[in-house]
């Protein structure tokens, strides 16, 4: 008998079951020529941020979450592992950043996610922030790798803010797409825009730019449901646009839900109906990319905030 029988790699699980696969399991480095069906690249950026920030934490953080999900779907009665059908997640790892300049960290942003869709290495492309930022970047990239750009925002806040206050920060990506003409403004539909978060000025702003909003109350409606008005947004971009883009700002959220959100507030969304909007949106043949941002794992309790953005990636994997 082997004296080292009991001793397994430092890291691994502690227990494993043979019948069961972990979605961690689905993550597959990066090389040249390899396919699948999602592709992740971190961009661990925070000191944009207004406010304090360890969004740089989340794309390790959600990865890691991939570990507390099995790949099989009770509901749909797949699994993502089957064999035969195996799903890959192609993992191009995270983004380098510059330890000071945020201008040099948001062009390497533009240039990897460049880099990483051209490759085509997975017909959708998930880029985990980071803080919001980050899509002033990635929407440039995907202008320049698949065309035009219709975006559909979630989040509580209108991120129009002035950037001569501040400059490129986390308040500030959809204005800075707008002013610098890499979207007009009716390419641009947020939704879950909340009460008390954001300035009459920004608002004022989206309106005068053609922006579509809609607020929680909006979301909220009796009579309409968020896949009624998910299916709206699209058929009002699909035929304006080349690619629709999701932006997953997860403070869209309400606090209870999304403790490790910097800007947490209450009146938001519950989990399920982010889900369904995402679910809804997955199924349109223009959405090609999605990212998801605003987590900081320092702030969150249990990890609650980004297994829900690792359950958002499962969710793409359906598609
Ligand atoms: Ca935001």
């Amino acid at each position: 008998m082997s004296t080292f029988q009991h001793i397994k790699p430092a890291g691994k699980a502690q227990f494993k079951d043979r019948y069961t696969t972990k979605a961690a399991e689905l993550l597959t480095p990066w090389e040249e020529g390899k396919k699948g069906d999602i592709a992740i690249i971190g961009a661990p950026l925070s000191k944009p941020s207004i406010s304090h920030s360890g969004a740089s934490f989340a794309p390790d953080a959600i990865r890691r979450c991939l570990n507390s999900f099995t790949t099989y779907n009770i509901e749909r009665g797949t699994d993502l592992a089957e064999v035969d059908a195996r799903k890959a997640i192609i993992d191009f790892g995270d983004i380098s950043m510059h330890p000071t300049s945020i201008e040099e960290s948001h062009q390497r942003i533009y240039e990897s996610t460049k880099a990483a869709t051209s490759t085509k290495a997975a017909p959708f492309t998930i880029i985990l922030g980071g803080d919001h930022s980050i899509t002033t970047s990635t929407v440039k990239a995907i202008k320049e790798t698949k065309g035009t750009v219709g975006i559909i925002q979630f989040d509580a806040h209108h991120d129009l803010r002035n950037t001569e206050d501040g400059g490129p920060t986390n308040g500030t990506p959809f204005r800075r797409l707008i002013e610098e003409g890499y979207i007009k403004g009716e390419q641009l539909i947020q939704i879950g825009i909340r009460n008390y978060a954001n300035a009459k000025a920004y608002h004022d702003y989206a309106i005068e730019k053609g922006v579509t909003v809609y607020t929680m109350e909006d979301v909220r409606q009796p009579n309409s449901s968020i896949t009624e008005l998910i299916q709206h947004a699209l058929s009002q971009l699909q035929d304006k646009v080349d690619t629709i883009y999701l932006s997953v700002d997860m403070d869209v959220l309400d606090q209870a839900y999304a403790p490790g959100c910097p800007a947490i507030s209450p009146g938001g969304m519950h989990p399920d109906m982010l889900t369904e909007a995402v679910q809804v949106a997955l199924k349109h043949p223009k959405v090609h990319s999605m990212d998801i941002v605003e987590i900081d794992p320092t702030l969150d309790i249990r990890d609650m905030t980004s297994r829900i953005a690792a359950s958002l990636i499962l969710e793409t994997l359906i598609k």
